[in-house]
């Protein structure tokens, strides 16, 4: 391996500029050269590539999104706009790559790295903590972090008047953070992608909050819950409960942005160095991860053919009886 070339795909997240920075370092310190691509595959196929030197990623490791753009590239799921891609990355000298991002960033890694035999290693980058593999993604905790900045603030409000507050919290398929926030914020219910809560049992649980003189009422719905996210499940509960002041707040991206936290700046630090260093051992096509305080590597196949549930059972038993 001579060039590494860095990347960040898919959706941004906090800490992806400290995964970068690791990832350029780690390299220049082995005597490697690296070439940044912006914009992800995107940026293979329009060749928007620069040299990166130690001072490229000075100052970045506190910052939110990703200084080298992320983009959501139709043209590299088709044949010719990988060949394209492939024929740029070697014009430039890039004989390894580091991909960060989430489960489609991993599909593309994977299909490219077998079709031109580049070496590739994959940095699990998604707020949601939705990619098998490893325990934590980059990202994860600032977003936790910044939900429960959001339901403090929220039941300030919520108490002051009495409220019923629905808010809406990300996750598609995942309830890692809803569960999380939910548990640290108090609320009085949470639903998740995983586990379906029909309405009767939520209004269940409600009356029997309004029965104990709750003061204000939280609920935590994450986005891909299956009554359909925290505007249709309100409108449902009002139907048949009638609590005199309901509000829904959905978050939205503001949950992906900002100042990624200390984890999450250690996390990446450690995954763009470990990545590096598996390339140069000769891994390749392999996702790298975090098992307790372990890194460890696990082949990209395995990681995109499987699905680790990776919602904590204990907690989601817990949170009940904290609601009380
Ligand atoms: P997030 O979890 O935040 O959505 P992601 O990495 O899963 O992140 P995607 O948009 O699904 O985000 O994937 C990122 C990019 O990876 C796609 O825009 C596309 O360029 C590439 N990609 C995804 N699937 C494939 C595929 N089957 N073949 C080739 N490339 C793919």
């Amino acid at each position: 391996i001579t060039r590494v070339g860095v990347f960040t795909s898919g959706g941004d997240a906090p800490g992806m500029n400290a995964a970068i920075r690791a990832v350029v370092r780690t390299a220049l310190y082995n005597g490697k050269k690296v070439t940044g691509i912006y914009h992800g595959y995107q940026g293979m196929i329009d060749s928007t590539m620069f040299d990166m030197d130690s001072r490229s990623v000075s100052s970045i490791i506190q910052k939110g999104g990703t200084v080298l753009k992320t983009a959501r590239c139709m043209e590299f799921k088709t044949v010719e706009g990988r060949a394209k891609a492939y024929e740029n990355v070697r014009a430039a000298g890039i004989d390894a790559l580091v991909a960060i991002g989430g489960d489609g960033t991993f599909t593309g890694a994977e299909i490219f790295s077998r079709e031109f035999d580049i070496p590739v290693m994959c940095i699990p980058g998604t707020i949601d903590n939705d990619l098998n593999g490893t325990d934590l993604t980059i990202g994860y905790d600032t977003a936790n972090n910044t939900v429960i900045d959001a339901i403090d603030k929220i039941r300030d409000t919520a108490a002051s008047h009495n409220r019923l507050f629905f808010v809406e919290v990300m996750g598609r398929d995942s309830g890692c953070i809803a569960l999380n926030a939910g548990v640290a914020g108090g609320a009085e219910a949470i639903l998740l992608p995983e586990k379906e809560t029909a309405i009767d049992e939520l209004i269940e649980m409600l009356e029997h909050a309004a029965d104990r003189k709750k003061s204000s009422m939280i609920v935590i719905v994450a986005e891909g819950d299956k009554n359909g996210g925290a505007n249709n499940v309100a409108k449902r509960v009002n139907e048949k409960f009638d609590y005199y002041d309901t509000k829904v707040s959905i978050l939205g991206h503001l949950q992906r942005g900002g100042a990624p936290s200390s984890a999450d700046r250690v996390l990446a630090t450690r995954m763009g160095y470990s990545a590096v260093n598996e390339l140069l051992k000769g891994n390749t096509r392999a996702t790298i991860g975090i098992r307790g305080s372990e890194m460890v590597t696990t082949p990209l196949e395995e990681a995109l053919s499987k699905k680790e549930l990776k919602l904590n059972q204990d907690l989601v038993e817990i949170a009940k009886i904290m609601a009380l």
